[in-house]
């Protein structure tokens, strides 16, 4: 499954974060700014530091040789996945900066640790599902910074560029897998074998009123039940939840060619790419 947020969810969730490294500081939010890579790594082995219940992995390299990094959430201090699935225990993972220009689920996952790991009301959540982070997978693209790379994204000002040091699109390589940053991945994927995988996307400059798109994988990839579940329980339940908190979601939908304001909508939408094909891990912008 993958969850992709356009514009607006930069505001509403992780729209700026100005960085504070000291230790057991909370993070705060200050201007339309997003952290470079060394910050989100810092910020993280904090965490780690102050958490038993947290640690953060070096989990191989990326193609311009810098580390890339797992950052684990395990409540009650295992992070063996062997041993956490003998527990019963489920794995939500979650990779970020496949495209570094699109930085909101850098940010929210950011937010969302903290919160896991230093809110009493959510601390629950962790008690049978271990979550996994990926803070930044794309490492050398995070690391080349521009204003200009995202022209028509609603910030932030300052962003990491779309290919990795090769000049590979990540989101093109799951299946060829010419890249260490993918064969990297794959490894971690195959030993921690997770319940739910999302990967976090951002769009170029769509303005409507939703604040994310969710994109699911095809059902044929999934055995019938875990098919049922996603179309019968999950997504429907993902809706509600959002409802709820009146962050308003649609399925995964892109213009082409028009804008709906020059032409009827139904003609100028592609709509709402019903499911992910298998061409790479998702498509996406
Ligand atoms: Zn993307």
């Amino acid at each position: 499954m993958r969850l992709r947020k356009v514009q607006g969810g930069a505001f509403a969730i992780a729209c700026s974060l100005w960085c504070t490294i000291a230790a057991a500081q909370a993070w705060t939010f200050q201007g339309d700014t997003t952290p470079t890579w060394e910050q989100v790594i810092a910020r993280y082995r904090d965490l780690d530091e102050h958490h038993r219940g947290a640690k953060l992995f070096e989990i191989g390299k990326d193609d311009g040789g810098s580390p890339i990094h797992l950052f684990v959430i395990s409540d009650g201090g295992v992070f063996g996945p062997d041993s956490l699935k003998a527990r019963g225990k489920r794995v939500l993972f979650i990779n970020n900066g496949i495209h570094p220009g699109e930085p909101d689920g850098i940010d929210a996952s950011l937010l969302l640790a903290q919160a896991l790991l230093e809110s009493d009301q959510l601390m629950g959540l962790t008690v049978n599902t271990v979550v996994c982070i990926v803070p930044v997978y794309n490492v050398s693209g995070a690391l080349v910074r521009d204003t200009t790379f995202r022209v028509d994204q609603n910030g932030p000002r300052v962003h990491g560029q779309r290919a990795n040091a090769r000049n590979l699109d990540l989101n093109r390589d799951l299946v060829k897998v010419d890249s260490r940053n993918t064969q990297t991945l794959l490894q971690v994927l195959r030993r921690w074998d997770p319940d739910i995988f999302i990967d976090t996307h951002v769009s170029n400059g769509a303005d409507h009123q939703y604040v994310m798109e969710l994109l699911t994988t095809h059902p044929a990839k999934l055995d019938p039940e875990v098919a049922a579940y996603l179309d019968g329980t999950l997504v429907p339940g993902l809706y509600k939840w959002m409802d709820r908190k009146k962050i308003a979601m649609c399925p995964y939908f892109e213009t082409v060619e028009r804008t709906p304001s020059k032409a009827s909508w139904s003609s100028s939408i592609r709509h709402a790419t019903p499911r992910a094909t298998p061409r790479s891990s998702t498509p996406s912008v």
